[in-house]
């Protein structure tokens, strides 16, 4: 399985030019890596103009609501990125969980609707504290309210991102989980799925991590804690970090 390794802008950068000009970097940067599928998260505004600039690059969104469409002013609907071009949209991160009120109820929603239009959701779990004993606990009642409802035939374009928030950059006191830490997480996000559906289609779900990822630690996740790939938040906002980071992955 080929990695993915996604670019989640989060609100940045704040004009369409320099949008244009990070994704132009991106793009020149990667064009002859073909062992891996990469995907970059802009916000909502830039979507329609970098969705011309593609090439080799996919294009997600970092949040979608459930409807299709209709009085709901101020969403954007899975029917309206599918028709963009976009192919993955982000769910359930953990700036959404606090700032933005969304629920294990709002997420599982979400969900469906993402998967009715045939677009992959990223769906993001981790735990709060590096020291809870319940961590485990934490994320696998992340993962069963999300996928609730859903049949393992849905299964097949998800991707299950481990962000633990004491990781991400941007947490007070954030550091990168070990690789230990990554792999014991990896383990048990995977018996976790294979306990709610047919074993043979988890297997195919790809788990990937989120938190911290940088040129110096991206290749231990990949190839040592065997995640399927990589959410990259603040690094991904710099062109020459993010090839090297996508470079030493793959
Ligand atoms: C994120 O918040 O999705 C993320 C991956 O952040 P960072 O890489 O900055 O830790």
């Amino acid at each position: 399985m080929r990695p993915i390794i996604i670019g989640n802008w989060k609100c940045n950068p704040s004009t369409l030019a320099e949008a244009e000009r990070l994704f132009k970097k991106i793009k020149n940067g990667i064009k002859n890596i073909k062992n891996a599928e990469i995907v970059i998260c802009p916000p909502f505004p830039f979507l329609s103009s970098l969705k011309s600039k593609l090439l080799n690059l996919k294009l997600g969104a970092q949040d979608c609501f459930g409807e299709e469409g209709g009085a709901f002013t101020g969403e954007v609907s899975p029917k309206m990125l599918k028709d963009l071009g976009v192919e993955y949209v982000i769910l359930g991160h953990s700036e959404r969980r606090k700032y933005s009120g969304e629920t294990d109820e709002t997420i599982n929603k979400k969900l469906k609707k993402i998967l009715e239009f045939e677009l992959s959701p990223i769906l993001c779990i981790g735990d709060k504290n590096r020291e809870s004993k319940d961590d485990i606990k934490e994320i696998s009642l992340q993962l069963e309210a999300a996928l609730q409802g859903l049949e393992s035939a849905d299964l097949s374009r998800l991707v299950v991102v481990y962000e633990p928030i004491w990781a991400i950059s941007t947490t007070k006191g954030g550091v990168a989980a070990t690789i230990d830490d990554a792999k014991e997480a990896v383990f048990y996000i995977r018996n976790i799925l294979a306990k709610l559906f047919r074993e043979d289609i988890t297997k195919k779900i790809r788990i990937i991590y989120g938190g911290s990822v940088d040129s110096e630690n991206s290749r231990g996740y990949i190839k040592e804690a065997n995640f399927d790939g990589l959410l990259v938040g603040k690094a991904s906002l710099n062109a020459k970090e993010f090839i090297k980071i996508i470079k030493a992955a793959v």
